[in-house]
């Protein structure tokens, strides 16, 4: 079921639901994706609220698909969850972070790439050190990598799912809470954790120019973020108003489509060199 989206992709609904024959099949369209290099690391700049300067990245993926065109990461993320096959995939995402890194470093470009991690990656004991690894190989520092995490990540089994943070942020990566202040336990995760970023969920972002509640639930966390000596990002900015009210709250960064959509890394140099302008 392939349905035309406002920007004209093609996205793919699996309905994993209705077949287990449709999902045995999904799963091996991804791991031949894998094989055939279908999938891409599409980059989103975060922008400092001071300057004005892009200090990082967000790590996105699509899968470009050879009929069904290009995928949107909610078509196949959770299934890849549920089926353990994202463990593959974050691995994937990680090396190509690291690629892109060093090459970004041999050009005199230093970014931070924030990578998204699943729950089960966090269950995978081994997790921290195939990314010791990854970036030994490409020898590219811990600190230029942040993991954004969300709550569901950490809920099935918090207790493993804390080891493995601990130790990834002891090798020197940084951790953010993604989607902060959508879950039950966001700020019993922000005491337990050695975290560095809280990023506020793009739903109190979007429309807080027109929504008093949006913006005192986006300053409440700013300053609760800054007491913890946090860096706050919001996510989802898409106008100058918002923009201007999140510097205003003396938010630290923000992402969205405001700045720019997501895009393929090798065009990051040439969109920086405009922006810059
Ligand atoms: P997320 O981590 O919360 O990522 C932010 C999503 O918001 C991205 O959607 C991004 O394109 C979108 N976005 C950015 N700026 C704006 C804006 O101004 N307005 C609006 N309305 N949306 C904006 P995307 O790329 O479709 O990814 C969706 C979700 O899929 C991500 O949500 C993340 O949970 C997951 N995902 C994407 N890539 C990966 C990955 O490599 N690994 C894992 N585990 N999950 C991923
Ligand atoms: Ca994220
Ligand atoms: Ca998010
Ligand atoms: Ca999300």
């Amino acid at each position: 079921a392939a349905k035309q989206r406002k920007s004209g992709a093609v996205i793919y609904s699996p309905d994993i639901d209705k077949s287990s024959q449709k999902s045995l099949s999904l799963l091996s369209e991804l791991r031949a994706a894998l094989e055939q290099q279908a999938f891409r690391m599409y980059v989103q700049p975060k922008v400092g609220l001071n300057n004005g300067q892009v200090i990082a990245v967000e790590a996105l993926v699509r899968w470009i698909h050879p009929e069904r065109g290009f995928i949107f990461p909610d078509q196949f993320i959770p299934f890849a969850e549920q089926t353990g096959f994202i463990r593959q995939l974050t691995h994937w995402i990680m090396n190509e972070a690291a690629r892109v890194c060093s090459l970004w470093n041999s050009q005199g470009l230093h970014l931070k790439i924030s990578v998204n991690i699943s729950t089960r990656d966090l269950m995978d004991q081994d997790l921290p050190i195939k990314f010791a690894h990854i970036l030994q190989q490409h020898q590219v520092d811990a600190s230029s990598f942040c993991l954004e995490i969300t709550e569901s990540a950490i809920m099935d089994d918090p207790v493993r799912a804390f080891h493995t943070l601990d130790r990834l942020h002891a090798m020197g990566l940084d951790l953010s809470i993604d989607d902060f202040g959508t879950g039950y336990s966001s700020l019993a995760y922000l005491k337990r954790l050695p975290v560095n970023e809280l990023k506020i969920d793009k739903s109190f972002v979007l429309k807080m120019e027109k929504d008093i509640d949006d913006t005192k639930i986006v300053k409440s966390t700013i300053d609760l973020g800054h007491n913890m000596s946090l860096r706050v990002v919001a996510e989802g900015v898409e106008n100058t108003e918002v923009m201007a009210l999140l510097k205003e709250l003396g938010c630290d960064q923000a992402q969205g489509y405001f700045i720019s959509k997501p895009m393929p890394s090798t065009d990051l140099p040439a969109w920086l060199e405009k922006w810059q302008q």
